[in-house]
């Protein structure tokens, strides 16, 4: 298990115990990258001595415009190097009830989801509303329902601007360092061995840092807590019986084992808690079911 690529909790210790093999090779080559940065900004820094002191020019502020255009970039190259399902049931299946979600949420972002053929536990929303769920995952959650709970927590994560701060660092600091090393991008581009690390090149540093913090993203308790409230209210809204929700709990519990993903196990007593919780906010999230103007139940069996 990687913690660098630890994504988030809710699938937890099911949700990215093994990032894709891809995002490690463009973490390595990030690093290698950077290290030739530092190289150039250390050769640059040498020739400024003789005059000039060489300042690195940071941007005023990130703003969440920027970072969603970002997190578009590093989704589209996520998409571009994945391999994406090809069961038309399921495609339809995830592609509805991200929308159904999406459009619970109120929120306008430019919305896309994709099923990503890898036997990972895994579903993640970026910043501005790029989605995407791991087909791994479906055999475990078995009712559509179930994966209306997953997503709803995940696009609350999105819509609550959680962890939005480390994204606007991580784009800072990679301007701050392209605005040093303006040739670094192209410098990579001879310095890259592989297709991915030239195609991360080319989209610019700033979206693959980006890309490289959402898929190392940690959120606290709270923002755990509080999209697995909005998550529910999501699905209810959506139209699928919220009391799913709590059953995501025991079937995640039961593929786990008690140990291997559920690095939460340990780490996160709380979960009883958790499950707690989900019961007592049927009493809000019911009566939002209730108004749906199109009931699902728990949806369409997966397998
Ligand atoms: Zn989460």
């Amino acid at each position: 298990m990687s913690k660098s690529c630890h994504v988030d909790e809710f699938v937890l210790g099911w949700e990215l115990t093994n990032p894709s093999s891809l995002l490690l090779l463009i973490e390595r080559k990030m690093k290698k990258l950077q290290r030739l940065i530092i190289g150039l900004m250390t050769g640059l820094m040498l020739i400024g001595c003789s005059g000039k002191v060489v300042r690195t020019l940071a941007p005023d502020t990130v703003d969440e415009k920027r970072i969603n255009l970002e997190a578009s970039r590093s989704y589209q190259q996520v998409i571009a190097e994945s391999k994406l399902s090809k069961d038309k049931r399921l495609v339809e299946m995830v592609k509805r009830v991200g929308m159904r979600i999406a459009k619970a949420s109120g929120e306008p972002f430019d919305w896309e989801i994709e099923l990503i053929e890898s036997p990972e536990l895994n579903a993640w929303c970026m910043p501005g509303g790029k989605m995407a769920v791991y087909t791994g995952i479906l055999p475990v959650l078995k009712t559509e329902g179930a994966l209306a709970a997953v997503i709803g927590h995940e696009v609350a994560h999105a819509t609550r601007r959680h962890g939005m701060n480390g994204y606007a660092q991580a784009i800072e600091n990679q301007l701050a360092t392209a605005a040093v090393a303006g040739i670094a991008v192209l410098a990579a581009e001879f310095y890259c061995e592989s297709q991915e690390c030239k195609a991360l090149a080319t989209i610019g540093g700033a979206a693959g840092a980006m890309g490289l913090a959402f898929f190392e993203r940690k959120f606290s308790r709270d923002d755990e807590t509080d999209a697995d409230r909005i998550g529910q209210i999501y699905m209810a809204k959506a139209g699928y019986d919220p009391a799913e929700a709590i059953e995501v709990w025991e079937r995640m519990a039961q593929a786990t084992g008690g140990d291997g993903g559920p690095e939460f196990m340990s780490t996160h007593p709380s979960n009883k808690n958790r499950k707690q919780r989900l019961s007592q906010w049927l009493s809000e999230t019911k009566p939002l079911y209730e108004k749906a103007p199109q009931k699902y139940g728990i949806g369409e069996t997966i397998f």
